[in-house]
């Protein structure tokens, strides 16, 4: 260790971000986990300055006057929107400094991006990360990170398959030798499925439900194989023919009819990353089975029916929300054993 490197590990704290497209979890070393807060950026389009970030825009959802608008800037996994992603990062690295005990020196980040990201939109991450005041910046990809988070063996020559489900996107990615193998990156995922069952009770109830309320009976319902005992909700949404509110009880069974177009698409999407994996490494997976993390994991019925329909042993990853962040936490404990897992500019590595 450098004099330099001993230097900033004495006065500067190490950070790592997992940039959700529904959730922003933040871990500063030491100390874990010490941020969870919506991806959401409340915006008034007046003056276009932001109102509230995270937990804060989250309660506006649905609730603000016209001109205040609430974004989800990485909704598709992609950058939306440069400003309001740079305001956002500023916020949750904000929050990081403030359970920091060295605000000396500027901060070291280790930030998970979707893996379809452009090379543009990753630029754009970096910087809003150095405009918030980063001193150093390194970006790794959400499935290597949650494959780290969960203690895959990923730098063995074996190989792991782990799917994330999250609010915009569900990555499927194989791994073995340090590097993703074979991944997928669809755009079906939690906000899909809440599109989904708000299509459908529109249809089939004659009723407008907000997202919200939707987001509410996917949670406490909401599964993708048959369960034994059925299950029900109350709702409530816009009677859409007499405009007025109104009350209805939805069942396990309706959910699943609502996203099950959605939940065929990334069944396939799955065999083909499958089909296309070499043979070696699908005896690994047959043999080790496929890792489930991020929300959608939790969904109902998901083990069930993901193995009836490619008979391989699936695994939930317990807290399948923070694998991502605990990844960036794993990395932050030593960069070095990390650094070709990592993006990085050349420009941007610490003298070796
Ligand atoms: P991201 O990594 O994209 O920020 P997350 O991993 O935080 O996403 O997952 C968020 C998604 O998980 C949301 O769409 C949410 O509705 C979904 N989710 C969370 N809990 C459940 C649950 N019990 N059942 C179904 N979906 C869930
Ligand atoms: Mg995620």
């Amino acid at each position: 260790m450098t004099i330099m490197d001993k230097f900033y590990k004495l006065f500067s704290d190490d950070i790592g971000i997992d940039l959700g497209t529904a959730t922003t979890l933040v871990y500063v070393k030491g100390q874990g986990i010490v941020t969870v807060e919506p991806s959401i950026v409340a915006l008034n389009q007046k003056t276009g300055q932001v109102v509230a970030v995270g937990n804060d825009a989250d309660k506006m959802i649905g609730r603000t006057p016209a001109h205040i608008v609430a974004i989800k800037p990485l909704v598709n996994g992609v950058v939306s929107n440069f400003e309001v992603t740079e305001e956002m990062l500023s916020y949750f690295i904000k929050q990081a400094l403030k359970h920091s005990k060295k605000t000396f020196l500027r901060p070291r980040l280790v930030i998970g991006v979707p893996s379809d990201i452009t090379n543009v939109e990753r630029r754009a991450v970096r910087d809003a990360a150095k405009n918030s005041g980063a001193r150093e910046v390194h970006i790794i990809e959400e499935p290597m990170s949650a494959a780290l988070g969960i203690r895959l063996p990923v730098f063995d020559p074996v190989g792991s398959m782990l799917i994330d489900i999250g609010g915009g996107t569900t990555d499927i990615a194989v791994i073995s030798l340090g590097g993703i193998v074979r991944s997928k990156n669809l755009h079906i995922a939690g906000e899909r499925f809440n599109q989904d069952i708000i299509a459908y009770v529109r249809d089939e109830f004659k009723i407008l439900l907000g997202e919200k309320t939707a987001e509410y009976a996917k949670t406490l319902i909401g599964s993708v194989y048959k369960q034994v005992e059925p299950l029900e909700a109350t709702i409530r949404g816009r009677d859409l023919v007499t405009g007025l509110p109104r009350e209805v009880v939805i069942t396990d069974s309706d959910i699943r009819e609502a996203i099950a177009p959605s939940i065929a698409i990334f069944i396939d999407a799955v065999k083909e990353v499958l089909e296309s994996t070499p043979p070696e490494v699908i005896s690994d997976i047959m043999h080790r089975g496929i890792v489930v993390v991020g929300g959608g994991a939790r969904i109902l019925g998901l083990k069930e029916l993901l193995e009836k329909e490619i008979q391989i042993a699936i695994h939930l990853a317990e807290d399948p929300l923070t694998a991502v962040v605990r990844g960036t936490g794993v990395v932050l404990e030593d960069l070095d054993r990390y650094r070709d897992i990592l993006i990085d500019n050349e420009d941007e590595l610490p003298p070796r």
